[in-house]
């Protein structure tokens, strides 16, 4: 039987590379129908906190990562205690010289070796390896004892974690033999790198999965971009869904050399699956950042007026966030002109052009896309003008910038009213300033 594990420490926020290991060690178990264990490994109990747990499973849960047991290595203990107690009595371990009730193993002298499935053999020379440590001083096991305690008592078949832990792993060799249990498989990922080299860190930008659900990304598009940190379907696909994955998903295709973290990559990949969301739940998701922002108020909101904006919008954003900020013209009661936007009203002068394309807005009994455009071209063709010389500046007179959706459309989910005032203070701003 299958059976893997994901086993972060509640001493942080769950990082990006460990939701990668976590995917990894769930994607396995589910592709080959065996067992996927999270263990919290709160050992260290100054640095365990609850609220770094909370944020580790709530992330894990926002991903989609659904564990079949789950176990918590502090209550754990006992069972460490009582197996660390048999080497002594094998005299496999010893007590610490100073009496501080530490129990220590004996550093057995000789070559280890692995087969990493990732990696393929490593060798270990112990020599360079000092006695360890597996009872501490306060009674508590350290990692190393209770990793191989808890996985060979849970019966994890494979142990696939970050190459970081490579170097752990001929003492925990040494404590399996001790032990007289068998040992398990071992997969070591690669590291993710940042673009600017060197493992990704806080340094480098977000690195907590928490960020990026903060900052609009989706679950479904983490999910798949971290499936690409290291593993590839085959054939250049880039976008894969969680089925797919386990479908297609083998141990041996994890890439054995580093991956590079890419943002823009990550946001290509978020723009995709938003784009192709239903706008119903994209609504539902955005609602909350909405109201964040003070854009939505009230509980009785109008809904289909939000579902026309979030369809605007859809194609041209990455991340949720930026469907706030690109939208934030939409909810002011003054727009806020950018530098390019003023330089647009102010050189093109069209204090006239505005009054007379208002006074037909104005006039408009359906405020729709149709009529709205066709207003616009009225007053062109009455100008005598190219549709540019008025389009540019009458972007900029109602948005406050010079891109954005399509302008016909913004303006008849704007309102009459609001389209009306907006041009009447552009008609000011030229004129005053
Ligand atoms: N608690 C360890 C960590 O967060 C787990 C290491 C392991 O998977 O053995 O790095």
């Amino acid at each position: 039987m299958i059976r893997t594990r994901f086993a972060p420490s509640p001493t942080g926020s769950l990082h990006i590379g460990g939701a990668r290991t976590c995917l990894f060690n769930w994607l396995f178990a589910r592709s080959e129908k065996g067992k996927f264990i999270l263990r919290i490994e709160d050992t260290d109990k100054a640095r365990s906190k609850k609220e770094f747990l909370d944020e580790i499973l709530n992330s894990l849960k926002w991903l989609g990562f659904d564990w079949d047991e789950i176990y918590y290595q502090s209550q754990r203990f006992p069972l460490c205690l009582d197996l660390a107690k048999k080497l002594l009595a094998e005299k496999k371990a010893y007590e610490a010289e100073d009496g501080s009730g530490a129990i220590i193993l004996k550093m057995p002298r000789k070559t280890v070796q692995i087969d990493d499935l990732i990696h393929g053999k490593i060798q270990f020379d112990t020599q360079t390896i000092k006695d360890q440590v597996l009872i501490k001083s306060d009674g508590t096991p350290t990692y190393n004892f209770a990793c191989v305690v808890d996985d060979a008592d849970l019966k994890i078949s494979h142990v696939i974690r970050g190459d970081d832990h490579i170097s752990n792993t001929p003492k925990q060799v040494i404590i399996y033999e001790a032990l007289g249990f068998d040992l398990p498989l071992f997969a070591h990922i690669p590291m993710i790198l940042s673009g600017q080299g060197g493992r990704l860190s806080k340094r480098t930008g977000a690195t907590a999965v928490s960020e990026y659900r903060n900052m609009g990304f989706l679950p479904e598009a983490t999910v798949n971009y971290l499936s690409l940190l290291g593993w590839s379907a085959g054939n250049n696909q880039e976008i894969i869904s969680k089925e797919e994955m386990i479908k297609k998903f083998s141990i041996k295709d994890v890439n054995n050399t580093a991956a590079t973290f890419n943002l823009e990559k990550f946001r290509w990949i978020n723009n995709y699956y938003l784009k192709n969301m239903e706008s119903r739940r994209f609504l539902d998701i955005a609602i909350p950042l909405f109201k964040q922002k003070g854009y939505i108020k009230e509980d009785s909101f109008d809904r289909n007026w939000f579902l026309n904006l979030i369809e605007l919008f859809k194609g041209r954003i990455s991340t949720l966030s930026e469907l706030i900020e690109w939208s934030g013209f939409f909810f002011v009661e003054e727009v806020k002109l950018i530098p390019e936007a003023k330089v647009k009203l102010k050189e093109n002068n069209l204090t006239k052009e505005f009054g007379i394309l208002k006074e037909k807005f104005a006039l408009l009994k359906e405020f729709d896309h149709a009529a709205v455009e066709k207003a616009f071209r009225d007053t062109i063709e009455q100008l005598n003008i190219k549709s540019k010389v008025l389009i540019h500046p009458l972007r900029a007179a109602v948005t406050g910038s010079l891109i954005g959706p399509g302008i016909f459309e913004v303006i008849a989910l704007l309102g009459k009213e609001k389209v009306c005032e907006r041009l009447d203070k552009a008609i000011e701003f030229i004129k005053t300033t």
